[in-house]
């Protein structure tokens, strides 16, 4: 433990049970004496959310679905009346059919493109939008993204061009509220088993392919994700903004894993 987020206030959007890459994130800061508040989409989710924010000693839950405009205004006006100053804000949200999540890019339909970019692109434009408004000291916004964005993965598709989009977003985010000494970065995590996870095709052999070639030869867990998000999120990271950071046990840099080769 650590005292690295002491004195500061954050919103943790995301969690949806105790596998999200949100819980990793939120008990690295709740260790090092973050207040957190954490939103979540529908009522069926406060159930699991509420006594996992609980045992953070958290008891701010907001209700909001990033589909809906209104929705996101409610949550940052709750936040404003409730804290005045915000100092930090993760975003671990992404959809898509997962009936796209299978087969090829190319079939993907309009209408869940489009959804697909609402809710896994534009709201986090939306809430960075809300909750730099509320960063009057400054302050740290982290989205979540995958190596998809960059390379082709297999059942990625309509998500893949989604997080090109998210990643470019966060830099031009970086360079709009710079000036106000406000940072914003991504974190590329490897593949963790979560709900949205496990959506996509043949997601368990994806994760073996990755324990097997990535240089250090084996899958990363939320908690490591948390400490990527903490080193961002806290004035370790004060000079890093506009980044996209891998916490994927080194996989993006591998072009082929050395083996022995027949002779040919
Ligand atoms: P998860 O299922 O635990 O979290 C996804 C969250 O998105 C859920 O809490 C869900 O309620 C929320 N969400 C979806 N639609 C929403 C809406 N309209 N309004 C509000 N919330 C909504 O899965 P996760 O893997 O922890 O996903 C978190 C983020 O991490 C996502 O952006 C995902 O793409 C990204 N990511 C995941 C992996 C992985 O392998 N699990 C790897 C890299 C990046």
């Amino acid at each position: 433990s650590n005292n690295l987020m002491v004195g500061k206030r954050g919103l943790i959007m995301g969690l949806a049970n105790d596998k999200s890459i949100a819980w990793g994130i939120a008990k690295a800061l709740g260790e090092a004496g973050a207040e957190l508040a954490f939103s979540y989409q529908g009522e069926a989710l406060k159930k699991r959310v509420g006594p996992l924010a609980a045992t953070l000693g958290a008891d701010t839950l907001i209700e909001c679905d990033v589909a809906d405009e209104t929705s996101i205004d409610t949550l940052f006006d709750t936040l404003k009346e409730k804290w005045g100053k915000l100092d930090f804000v993760v975003h671990a949200i992404g959809f898509s059919d997962k009936n796209e999540l299978r087969g090829r890019y190319v079939d993907t339909s309009r209408d869940n493109f489009t959804m697909t970019m609402d809710i896994s692109v534009y709201s986090f434009t939306a809430v960075c939008a809300r909750a730099s408004a509320l960063m009057s000291d400054g302050g740290s916004l982290l989205t979540l993204t995958y190596y998809g964005a960059e390379q082709v993965m297999p059942h990625y598709n309509v998500m893949g061009v989604a997080k090109a989009a998210l990643e470019a977003s966060v830099k031009y985010i970086a360079e709009d509220l710079g000036k106000d000494g406000i940072r914003c970065n991504a974190i590329s995590a490897g593949p963790i088993k979560t709900l949205a996870a496990s959506g996509i095709g043949d997601f368990r052999y994806i994760m073996k392919w990755n324990e097997l070639n990535s240089p250090l030869r084996r899958n990363v867990t939320q908690e490591e994700v948390g400490k990527a998000a903490l080193y961002l999120l806290s004035d370790l990271g004060s000079g890093t903004t506009g980044e996209t950071l891998h916490v994927d046990a080194g996989y993006h840099v591998v072009g082929m894993k050395a083996v022995d080769a027949p002779d040919i």
